[in-house]
């Protein structure tokens, strides 16, 4: 295969990106509406290994520019081969189709986006059969517990949107495992690096309670891999002691945090998007924005193409909220963090969400308590933040506890410092407010 192979594959085209006038064509993505990609295991005798089925139209068939549905099944077998690990193998297909030249996979599940290149398709990549093989040839080298491995790829609608919906059935299952346990159940968590190739210093803590923020990983499927792999990307961590009860800081997590961000960063705040809060790679399912006009939390999640009600669209969030850094009011996560009881738990929970899309909404209602529901706006509502202001105050929303009509603060003294000297995570915000002191002192750092 090696000498026929028309395209390089390796590790140095795993961060390449392909512009839009640079495809030759587009699989999946936000433009088309169905799309997955999903592993199976099965019995040694269930499949033919090696083997790559392709239904539908191949990529020498597909117009220049255009996009299409996408769906890459692996189904793999061996005897170590368990149903548990299947999360994390179907998590490997992205950084694994990333290694081919001119080839880009972002996202998981069924949010799949990926690109070809022209040039490679011009170089001879012009039908799924390479994908495959070149799936297959790293699955089998860097998973040796992979016996056997059996790519299908399906490119047509009428195939792609039922295998979506039964795969939808199958990533819910998965999440909703992990649902009946809590932090507090286990002695041990799970770390995820597997995104270090885009965003170095970043790493995923992966508990009971808090999914990863690519949504594919929980703490099952984070313990499987560890127990298979132990030097592979995902790890165990230990608890350690939880030093923070409201902050939900534990040293265990500290300790990984220094090292696998090689010092970066110190301490992870397990559910806070405040002060020292997760760091988000790229591949969040959604991100959370703090709105300090109205003290309150908005959310969006991938799909939506609106602007939010901060007046940006996602891809300007996921900008600033991406390459793995700690900011302060900006998390990437998954849409089932939203189903934890923990979910925000430092910041107000659902008390404190004031705007989401209402597509999303609607995909987490049972999540959202009841008294809530019509209290948290939508694009349909407001995308304007004086609206919102408006509707949170009409609908009594609980944020309205946080905000100060008008403050006075008498003093004799006022001693202004610098927001770097102050402590880590406190701060002090004064809206709207007269300040009568006899004497201002401002130091300088
Ligand atoms: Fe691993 Fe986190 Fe990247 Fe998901 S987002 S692949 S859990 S590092
Ligand atoms: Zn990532």
């Amino acid at each position: 295969m090696a000498e026929e192979f028309p395209v390089e594959i390796g590790v140095v085209y795993e961060g390449e990106r392909i512009r839009k006038q640079d495809m030759q064509v587009e699989l999946g993505g936000t433009k088309v509406d169905y799309k997955a990609e999903l592993v199976q295991c099965r019995k040694v005798d269930e499949i033919e290994d090696g083997k790559v089925i392709i239904k539908g139209r191949d990529l020498q068939a597909m117009e220049e520019g255009g996009q299409y549905p996408l769906v890459i099944l692996v189904e793999v077998a061996g005897e170590q081969v368990e149903k548990d690990l299947e999360a994390v193998i179907e998590r490997r297909i992205h950084d694994f189709s990333n290694y081919i030249e001119g080839f880009m996979h972002v996202n998981q599940r069924y949010d799949i986006w990926c690109r070809l290149s022209k040039k490679s398709f011009q170089k001879g990549f012009n039908s799924f059969t390479y994908l495959g093989q070149a799936l297959i040839k790293l699955f089998k080298a860097e998973l040796p517990i992979i016996e056997k491995i059996q790519i299908t790829i399906l490119t047509e609608e009428e195939d792609v949107k039922p295998f979506e919906e039964e795969a939808r059935k199958i990533y819910e299952a998965r999440d909703a495992r992990a649902r009946d346990l809590s932090d507090d159940d286990v002695d041990e968590f799970y770390g995820c690096v597997l995104c270090q190739s885009f965003a170095p210093t970043h790493v995923c803590a992966i508990t009971p309670d808090r999914i990863s923020l690519c949504g594919a990983i929980n703490w099952f499927d984070g313990r499987a891999a560890a127990r298979v792999d132990p030097k592979g990307p995902n790890f165990k961590i230990e608890k350690g002691e939880l030093i923070d009860k409201e902050k939900f800081e534990y040293t265990g997590i500290n300790e990984m945090v220094k090292e696998k961000s090689l010092g970066e960063n110190q301490r992870f705040w397990l559910h806070t998007m405040f002060g020292n809060p997760h760091t988000s790679c790229g591949c969040f399912e959604a991100i959370a924005f703090f709105i300090p006009e109205v003290e309150g939390i908005g959310i969006c999640h991938r799909n939506y193409r609106g602007e939010t009600v901060i007046g940006v669209p996602f891809s300007t969030l996921a900008t600033q909220t991406g390459g793995g850094k700690q900011l302060d009011g900006f998390l990437g996560i998954a849409i089932e963090y939203m189903r934890s009881p923990k979910f925000f738990a430092t910041d107000g929970g659902w008390n404190r969400i004031v705007w989401m899309p209402k597509f999303i909404k609607e995909q987490v209602r049972d999540a959202i308590p009841e008294h809530l529901y019509d209290k948290i706006a939508t694009e349909e509502i407001t995308t304007d933040i004086n609206e919102l202001k408006q509707f949170l105050d009409q609908q009594d929303h609980p944020v309205k506890e946080r905000w100060i009509e008008e403050a006075v603060i008498e003093a004799d003294e006022l001693e202004v410092i610098p927001l770097d000297q102050a402590f880590a995570g406190t701060r002090l915000i004064l809206k709207n407010a007269r300040i009568h002191a006899d004497k201002v002192i401002i130091r300088r750092k």
